[in-house]
């Protein structure tokens, strides 16, 4: 039964400027993650409708490539003033569909003002060069324009945040653009898109479907219109889409799942730091493709480190993102709870200590406490999978290789962190360490402007930084002798 005390908006598709409803069209029921009761229902797309969006963005496309880069800015500037302007709302609509506390929501909502500012800077910069010629008279050009229609495929865990970077980029480049947004969470990207077309977006050139996602995504995939593909999810899947990307020479854009470890030097102050990790580690109640995961922590500081770490997450107030006091919300989804039961429960038979949490909270909802696991075998499969929910490994070691070669054994390589005041140490963490995103002190890694982005199986390619406009755009090179 629908809550009707809650507001949460009505969902529908976004095809060639038309918001489709779920009159005609099956899709799923939206729960709220904090108490189990129905939110809305999810239009899904038929074939017609995925055939539809091709078309619509590839004739759209055409247009909106020739649309000045400036007046794509202020369409996209346009779209970040209503999304501050819009950002209660939508940032509760997230916090009902997702869970996770309101001034985080708030945060996330701010983000993608930000993101969607940002790139429509960028895109007005997309400059190319003129390289100097071994003919005289001939001018050797460089140019970069965009690369054509993109299918994105957003994920739950960041619904504004995530969209967002993949629906900007493609705009600001002169892309159209398809997404398919998670299914747990759709207002969320809806109220971005329709930010986009009230800012006066022609139709077409972003388009809005859901739908049961391989089935979506291989349709999408199969047609010789799109040209990029743009994913956000775990690595399995991404290994799949990268597989049907090949097939017809697309590039794609990889941001998968990662497995972040943590050095703790015993050069810094335990508490500190471990104040620090726990703030990082329990946003998002742990589902967070960069939060910290393996703590390394040397020998002389792990005593005072775990103390200090275990309190502070059993301190953590976990309820209902709605409530103000609440820290931490439930897990997005029962899958979620269900893996962090077997793989906490399976590293404790291992021979790991539990030190806090292990348990999911009795009633409705998805709620698992904060969990701190300490001296897990590297065998658990906790050390080797990806967690992705509201637990921390903490292990020893002795001298930084040690440390060093633990963290990285993994094939992931997205984020990994340090915590040290010793400059020397400090430069052989930063250089030793093979992950794309590396916060020595901080866990804020991913801001716009930077190049956020993983190596080996966390995926390909960058989002944010100037690297991130030019995964939207090819370059062409014009040699001109007059
Ligand atoms: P999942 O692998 O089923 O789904 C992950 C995401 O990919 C979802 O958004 C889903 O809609 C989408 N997806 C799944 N199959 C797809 C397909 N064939 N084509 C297109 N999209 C597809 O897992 P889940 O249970 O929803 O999430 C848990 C795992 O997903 C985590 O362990 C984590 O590795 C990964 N994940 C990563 C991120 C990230 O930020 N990198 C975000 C969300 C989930």
């Amino acid at each position: 039964m629908k809550d009707a005390s809650i507001s949460y908006p009505e969902l529908a598709l976004l095809i060639d400027g038309e918001w489709l409803d779920s009159a005609s069209r099956p899709g799923r029921t939206i729960t709220n993650p904090a108490t189990g009761a129905a939110l809305g229902a999810l239009p899904y797309a038929s074939e017609a409708d995925l055939a539809r969006a091709l078309d619509a963005a590839e004739r759209a496309m055409a247009g909106w490539r020739a649309v000045p880069a400036y007046d794509r800015a202020i369409i996209l500037n346009r779209a970040a003033a209503l999304l501050r302007e819009r950002c209660e709302a939508i940032a509760t609509a997230l916090t009902l569909e997702q869970g996770k506390p309101l001034a985080e929501a708030r945060g996330e909502i701010l983000t993608a003002a930000d993101i969607f500012a940002w790139n429509a800077e960028e895109g007005r910069r997309a400059y190319g060069r003129i390289v100097p010629s071994r003919t005289p008279g001939q001018r050797n050009m460089v140019v970069k324009e965009p690369i054509g229609v993109v299918a994105a495929f957003a994920p739950w865990n960041f619904p504004a945040a995530t969209a967002a970077r993949k629906i900007a980029g493609s705009l600001a480049a002169g892309c159209a653009c398809i997404i398919k947004p998670a299914e747990e969470t759709p207002a969320t990207a809806l109220a971005l898109a329709r930010a986009l077309v009230d800012a006066g977006l022609p139709a077409g050139v972003l388009n809005v479907v859901f739908g049961e996602p391989a089935y979506v995504s291989g349709y999408l995939l199969r047609s010789p219109v799109i040209r990029k593909v743009s994913f956000t999810g775990s690595t399995a899947v991404g290994i799949q889409l990268t597989t049907l990307a090949a097939a017809d020479v697309k590039r794609c854009t990889m941001e998968l799942g990662g497995h972040a470890p943590v050095i703790v030097c015993d050069d810094v102050d335990p508490r500190e730091a471990a104040r620090l990790a726990v703030a990082a580690k329990y946003r998002n109640a742990g589902q967070i493709c960069v939060a910290p995961t393996r703590f390394y922590v040397q020998d002389g500081i792990f005593d005072a480190f775990a103390a200090a770490f275990a309190q502070a997450a059993a301190d953590l107030v976990v309820g209902n993102g709605l409530d103000a006091a609440t820290q931490m919300g439930p897990l997005a989804n029962p899958r979620r709870i269900d893996a962090m039961e077997t793989l906490t429960a399976e590293a404790v038979a291992l021979g790991g200590k539990l030190l806090t949490g292990g348990e999911r909270l009795p009633g409705a909802g998805y709620f698992y406490r904060p969990t701190v696991l300490a001296e897990v075998p590297e065998r658990a499969r906790i050390m080797n999978e990806e967690p992705f929910g509201p637990v921390a490994i903490l292990n020893r070691y002795a001298e930084l290789p040690d440390a060093l070669r633990a963290a990285n054994r993994l094939r992931y390589g997205l984020a990994a962190y340090a915590h040290t005041h010793d400059a020397r140490r400090a430069q052989q963490i930063a250089d030793g360490l093979q992950a794309g995103t590396i916060g020595l002190n901080t866990y804020t890694v991913t801001q716009t402007e930077m190049p956020f982005g993983g190596i080996d199986h966390s995926g390909d390619g960058k989002e944010g930084g100037i690297e991130g406009l030019d995964g939207y755009l090819v370059t062409k090179m014009v040699m001109h002798l007059p």
